[in-house]
Order: structure tokens, then sequence, then C-alpha cells
């Protein structure tokens, strides 16, 4: 369970990018954030995960205080958040199973870091992955030599490979064709219903947001306007 209280977020140049924001969002759902550009939906999603430090109020991730969370511990806490991009953020110039293999580097003794040297299980676990977003076939082709969709379904293998609780996307599907952003929304969909991974999701297609997301939270100047299951925005629309 993530349970912001009355958090704050202001930027070091002054801007307030989120205020008085409280909510509560339980493990499994499926939430997509929407909002103008501007609105604060990264920022939100991004101080979940600590990539940015609130500056008031209170995180809760599972009744842990986020804010508290120190070093190693926020290296812990992250293994359990996967994040994707809307530029995939992989290495391209390798193929797609060594992309996966890098979620494992933390769990990986210093040695074996540096030689990048991957046990069976790695290995094992890697290509399961793959599997679950329908990209097997694949896992020996370079990054580089695959469309987009593609790119966007090895990003969400290399965030399943860590055996995430929650998943984070940031505007995950913003750079594909409406076609391939329909699998990659359906892999996110599977994910969330036979995995129970919670999905919190910025997305400014609006009408994809109601098609696959549970729940839909509206953000304007920084604050929420809207919260609510999207079966109910369908009708007041
Ligand atoms: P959205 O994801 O809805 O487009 P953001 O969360 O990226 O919105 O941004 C919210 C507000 O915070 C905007 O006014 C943006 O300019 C500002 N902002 C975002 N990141 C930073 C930063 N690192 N420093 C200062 N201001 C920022
Ligand atoms: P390490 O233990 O090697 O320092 P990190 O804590 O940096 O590992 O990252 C662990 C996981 O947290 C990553 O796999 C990623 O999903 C997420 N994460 C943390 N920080 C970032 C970041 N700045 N950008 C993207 N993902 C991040």
């Amino acid at each position: 369970m993530i349970e912001f209280i009355n958090v704050e977020k202001k930027y070091a140049n002054g801007t307030v990018a989120l205020q008085n924001i409280n909510l509560t969002i339980e493990q499994g759902e499926f939430v997509a954030v929407i909002g103008l550009s501007g609105a604060g939906k990264s920022t939100l999603i991004r101080c979940i995960n600590r990539m940015h430090d609130i500056t008031g109020g209170q995180l809760n991730v599972d009744n842990v205080d986020v804010g508290k969370l120190r070093g190693r511990q926020i290296r812990r806490f992250r293994r359990r958040i996967g994040m994707i991009f809307q530029s995939f953020n992989l290495v391209t110039r390798t193929t797609v199973l060594k992309n996966v293999l890098v979620s494992f580097v933390p769990d990986l003794p210093f040695w074996r870091k540096l030689t990048g040297i991957y046990n069976r299980e790695h290995k094992i676990k890697a290509l399961e992955a793959l599997d679950k977003v329908g990209i097997l076939d694949k896992a020996y082709i370079r990054v580089d030599q695959l469309s987009g969709g593609q790119q966007q379904r090895v990003a969400l293998a290399r965030t399943l490979a860590q055996n995430p609780d929650i998943i984070l996307a940031d505007e995950p599907i913003a750079s594909l064709d409406p076609v391939t952003a329909k699998m990659v929304m359906d892999d996110f969909k599977r994910i969330n219903q036979e995995m129970n991974i919670s999905v919190i999701m910025n997305i400014h297609h609006v009408e994809v947001a109601l098609e696959y997301a549970d729940r839909i939270i509206g953000i304007h100047k920084g604050a929420v306007v809207f919260d609510g299951e999207s079966a109910q925005v369908t009708k007041e629309i």
C-alpha cells in the first residue's frame, strides 16, 4: 500500500510541483495519472521510489516512511519498485538477454559485478521474464535491431526479473505508434492482473488510460483534482 499524506514537493528553484497530496493506493491497483504537461505527474511517481525527495508531509510504502530510509535501505527498497521510462533506457548495442541480466547486478558480489558473470539461476529468471512479455525468441538479438514496442517489452522484462511489488511507468507509450502502444498496454494489464503487481502510470492518452486502468487520478497545478474509477469517468463524459 502506498500512502501520500499531505505530500508537498518544492524544487530547489522554488517551483512547487506538488501540494497537499493525499492518496492511498492498494496493492494490485492499476492507476493512471493524467493531467496537462507540467501538472506534476512525473514528480508524483518519482517521489514513490525516492528518485525525488519530498519536502513536506509523509509518503509510506507498506507502512514504511520512505523519507526515513538511508543508504543501503534505499537501494533495497528500490529493488521492489520497477521503473519504466518513455525512452526505454536500455543498452542498445548489446543483446536483449544482457539487458535483462543487468537487473541482477545489485545482487551480485563485488567481483562478479566487475566481471559481469551471472549464474544459471539468473539466466533462467531473465529468460522467464522475457517469456512473460512474449519476446523470448529475441533473447540473443541486439536491442538496436528491435522495434520501439519490443524495446519497451525488454524494459518491462528487466523490471519483472527484479520481482517487483510495484511498477512505476512514466509515459511508457508516448513514443510508440497506436498499435504497438496497445500491445505494450496489454502487457502491463496482464502483469498487473496475473502477478498482482501495482502499476502506477503517467499517461497523456486519456482514452487509453480509461481503457486499461482501474482508477484515474487527475493532477492539475500540483494538486489532485480527480480521483475515481475509470468506469465512473466514462459515464461522466
Ligand atoms: P508533468 O510530469 O505533469 O509534465 P512534472 O512533474 O515534470 O510535470 O513537473 C511539474 C512542475 O515542476 C513543472 O512546473 C516543472 O517545470 C517543474 N519541475 C520538474 N522538474 C523540475 C526540476 N528538476 N527542477 C525544477 N522544477 C522542476
Ligand atoms: P544499486 O543497488 O546498484 O545502487 P539502485 O538502487 O540504483 O541499484 O537501483 C535499483 C533499482 O531501482 C533499479 O533497478 C531501478 O529500477 C530503480 N532505480 C533507482 N534509481 C533509479 C534511477 N535514477 N533511474 C531509474 N531507475 C532507478
